[in-house]
């Protein structure tokens, strides 16, 4: 069988990591920034950065209503902090007038975790990454991030945050052929979460 074919939204955020990540968990990997490089992939990475940026550049791309549409469709999406954003049906403090594709029946909080904070890092709960009690923990790390707030029904919760002042807290989730995690896999040599997304991706194609 041949390797899916997975684009990284390349507008802006850190989107080579995502290459390597991808490349590492058995895909193939395309950098997306037209609407025929959307066409061709079986699965799409939002990568980290600034959703309101990604958000502007969208629209300048001509991207914002082909990728809604596809997501739609059921194209498989994941999407890393900024793009959990992206995909979220809700937003808490997000910018005067921010949009986001959703998909996702979630309520995110922007930097949840507080504005001094800029990037840290924890273990996290996550048996359905691969990441259960008999497991190596999910080292995950955060760079002012969102957290998950309130989780529609059809949500699977994905990776809670283990202790500390977040303790509980929601940070990775899955509804169908989306997914999105609060924290930046892609710059750690953990891969399990790209693994768990490129086995989505492969299922899902036709
Ligand atoms: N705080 C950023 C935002 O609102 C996300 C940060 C990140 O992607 N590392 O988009």
């Amino acid at each position: 069988m041949t390797r899916p074919l997975i684009g990284v939204l390349a507008l802006q955020g850190d989107v080579r990591e995502h290459v390597r990540a991808l490349e590492a968990s058995g895909a193939r990997a395309l950098t997306v920034r037209r609407a025929s490089e959307l066409t061709a992939v079986d699965g799409l990475v939002l990568p980290g950065g600034e959703s309101t940026t990604i958000e502007k550049l969208l629209h300048t791309f001509d991207l914002f209503s082909p990728l809604q549409e596809r997501i739609a469709d059921g194209l498989p999406v994941y999407g890393s902090c900024a793009g959990m954003i992206l995909l979220a049906d809700r937003i808490l403090d997000g910018a005067p007038g921010q949009r986001t594709l959703g998909g996702l029946d979630v309520t995110v909080r922007r930097n949840a975790f507080g504005r001094q904070v800029d990037s840290f890092e924890e273990d996290l709960d996550a048996p359905l990454l691969g990441a259960g009690p008999s497991d190596p923990a999910l080292h995950a790390i955060f760079i002012r991030a969102p957290w998950v707030e309130e989780a529609g029904p059809a949500v699977e919760v994905l990776a809670t945050v283990r202790s500390g002042p977040a303790g509980g807290k929601i940070v990775a989730v899955r509804q169908g052929a989306l997914m999105a995690t609060a924290f930046h896999p892609e710059i750690s040599s953990d891969h399990r979460v790209h693994e768990v997304f490129v086995g989505l991706v492969a299922s899902r194609r036709g």
